[in-house]
């Protein structure tokens, strides 16, 4: 039997195929189980006004349906453009209205940026994984990719505001580098490696951090 189960506290499909991606490729002992094998995320409301405070959200509705001894993880994510003073960021999922419509984000984002010059299109994709154990341990782990944003967008992969945002060192967008090469490189994957290395050195099992 694993050390440790994590139940993803997401509803967000591509969040999790890519959680349990990076988990395989860590090999740690820990078994990884989405929402719906306790019969789904309950619905939360993304006010908090922080990737930390959301992901404590989601973590904290998820935990009150999981069996004893499992943690919770949540996953909080955004892109920040600087041009913007940090927005979408928190409300990423709702730039362009409630109904979390992914095309319409990544539309009202390019249309927002058109006018945007070549040196001020910079902006970072954060994540905030956050895991809440059993006895209510709180656990943060934080990961961010700096990179640019596109003017169109391309390529075919990954989701969200993947095909604008081409990070740092590439020349290519995430929504064309690909799965793996994203994951070696992303906000999210950046947050587990410090996620994985925690795990490493014992903590989860012991919950002896502090
Ligand atoms: P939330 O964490 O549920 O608030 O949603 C995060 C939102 O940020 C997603 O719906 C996407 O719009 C965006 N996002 C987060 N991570 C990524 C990513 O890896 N690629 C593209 N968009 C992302």
């Amino acid at each position: 039997m694993p050390a440790l189960t994590f139940y993803l506290a997401s509803g967000n499909a591509h969040k999790v195929a890519e959680l349990v991606v990076l988990a395989r490729a860590s090999a740690l002992d820990v078994a990884i189980l989405s929402a719906r094998a306790v019969g789904g995320m309950p619905p939360v409301v993304e006010d908090a006004g922080t990737f930390v405070g959301n992901a404590r959200k989601k973590a904290a509705a998820l935990r009150t349906k999981l069996p004893p001894g499992s943690w919770a993880l949540a996953d909080d994510s955004g892109l920040c453009a600087d041009a913007l003073d940090g927005h979408p960021g928190v409300e990423s999922a709702y730039y362009a209205g409630p109904q979390g419509d992914a095309a319409a984000n990544l539309r009202k984002l390019t249309e927002v940026m058109r006018g945007v010059p070549e040196e001020r299109r910079g902006a970072q994709f954060h994540c905030v994984l956050y895991a809440l154990g059993p006895a209510g341990e709180e656990r943060i782990f934080e990961g961010m990719c700096p990179g640019h944003l596109l003017r169109e967008p391309r390529g075919g992969t990954g989701f969200g505001y993947d095909p604008l945002f081409v990070p740092d060192g590439s020349a290519l967008s995430f929504a064309e580098l690909g799965d793996a090469e994203k994951n070696r490189l992303s906000h999210r994957a950046r947050a587990w490696a410090k996620l994985a290395a925690w795990v490493r050195a014992g903590g989860a099992p012991l919950g002896l951090e502090d």
